[in-house]
């Protein structure tokens, strides 16, 4: 199938032809034509799909055909509800790629930056609002939002949106919407959560399923390494300067940890920065732009700031922790292997994380590929608590023998486990 296929209009196939794309993707092939006859939508589909250009195409294929074309008001015609900044930022960069052929006006709205400038915005003006649900409504409250011409409603990463507690927020500002609408709603998991809002929200909806839930999961070459907690600062340094890695993006649990980890990769010489909540905007957007650059090596960061970040041809993840819920470990990976590149993610694992790392892969339904890094292996049980390596441990010895591959093992020894799980 080709674009042309899809009876968009003009414009939006001059601009998809632009960004270099003919074939669309599967989740492109069923929601474009479903979203243009006006039918709400269910999509479980994951970051890395096209999942974007899956809704933002046909909406703005809507918002300029037939008599719906002339803009009539200066209010917002589409709200597109988002769980982050980040990803707030990247749909409606989206929408000004697809739509820059046509006379569309995007904006974003999200908490952490001054308010006033979207004030202006909005007064301005706005065809397509991308928000968080928070900062919309701190303009709702303040009248400087009004979402009485909303004729689409997406709800984006909406399993996250619930993840994060947005749930009361979201059921606030739908409350405020006509209620002749179109409703589309996307998440990468269909959990019973995700059933109740959907049966609330959407009406006889057509439903795609691009992304059953480990999509990235065979795609992205995947392995672990087992190891001690102790001892994965010093691996990490160390696969760093053996394989030559450029552009890493590095998953750590909490905020504190991702700041002590960038620290130590800068003390051995690879550039790194971190982003996670505490930062500033400024703070994040500098680093992500830093990163796509390749001026950094390494970018740190936790779950939620990783939510929508979207560089093409990444190459590699490293989940330096594992995370605590196994579905976030899919959208981690899901951050490279997009749209057809080779990627690949390497997960350290100590011994207290065993029990999530069964989780994984119970939830991908394989058993991933042990790889041992001789100077770096588990010892055979638990540390009772946290040691030193040995001093050869810490730097590489230029002589060392290579990374051994060994097959995945099924039935890992039980004694492994410690139980300590820091949950
Ligand atoms: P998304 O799932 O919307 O985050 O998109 C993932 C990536 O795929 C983005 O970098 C898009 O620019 C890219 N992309 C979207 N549609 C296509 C397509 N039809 N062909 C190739 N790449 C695409």
């Amino acid at each position: 199938m080709h674009f042309t296929d899809l009876g968009l209009k003009a414009e939006l196939l001059r601009a998809v032809a632009e960004q270099g794309y003919d074939t669309p993707t599967p989740i492109q092939q069923q929601a474009i034509p479903a979203v243009m006859t006006g039918r709400d939508l269910m999509a479980t589909a994951q970051t890395g799909t096209g999942k974007t250009a899956g809704f933002t195409l046909p909406i703005l294929h809507r918002l300029f055909s037939g008599e719906r074309q002339a803009r009539v008001t200066k209010k917002p015609r589409v709200l597109v509800l988002v769980p982050t900044r980040e990803l707030a930022i990247q749909v409606e960069e989206s929408v000004r790629t697809y739509g820059k052929h046509l006379p569309v006006v995007s904006l974003a709205v999200f908490g952490g930056v001054g308010i006033n400038p979207q004030i202006a915005g909005l007064r301005r003006g706005v065809d397509i609002l991308v928000a968080t649900p928070g900062r919309l409504l701190d303009h709702i409250q303040q009248r400087t939002a009004d979402l009485s011409a909303i004729e689409i409603l997406v709800l984006d990463e909406a399993d996250r949106m619930l993840d994060m507690g947005f749930i009361r927020d979201i059921r606030k500002i739908i409350a405020l919407l006509p209620k002749q609408r179109q409703n589309l709603m996307f998440s990468a998991t269909f959990s019973p959560d995700i059933r109740e809002l959907a049966a609330g929200l959407l009406h006889n909806p057509a439903s795609v399923d691009v992304a059953a839930r480990n999509t990235a999961a065979e795609t992205v070459a995947q392995c672990v390494i087992e190891t001690n907690r102790d001892q994965k600062k010093a691996l990490l340094c160390h696969l760093f300067e053996t394989r030559g890695w450029h552009q890493v993006l590095v998953f750590a649990r909490t905020k504190h940890g991702a700041d002590a980890l960038s620290k130590t990769l800068e003390k051995a010489g690879i550039s790194s920065a971190a982003i996670h909540g505490n930062k500033s905007q400024g703070a994040r957007t500098r680093a992500l732009s830093d990163f796509k650059d390749g001026k950094l090596v390494a970018l740190v960061a936790t779950d939620i700031a990783a939510r929508g970040i979207d560089i093409d041809a990444l190459p590699y993840v490293i989940n330096y922790e594992l995370p605590d819920v196994a579905e976030d470990y899919v959208h981690r990976i899901g951050r490279t292997g997009r749209a057809g590149m080779e990627g690949k993610a390497i997960s350290l694992v100590s011994h207290d994380e065993r029990g999530n790392l069964r989780d994984i892969e119970r939830l991908i339904k394989r058993d991933l590929e042990r790889l041992v890094i001789p100077g770096f292996e588990a010892s055979a049980i638990a540390p009772p608590k946290p040691v030193q390596p040995p001093r050869g441990a810490r730097k590489p010895q230029p002589g060392r023998p290579q990374a051994q591959k060994t097959a995945p093992k099924p039935g890992r020894p039980q004694q492994h486990h410690s139980g300590n799980r820091h949950r």
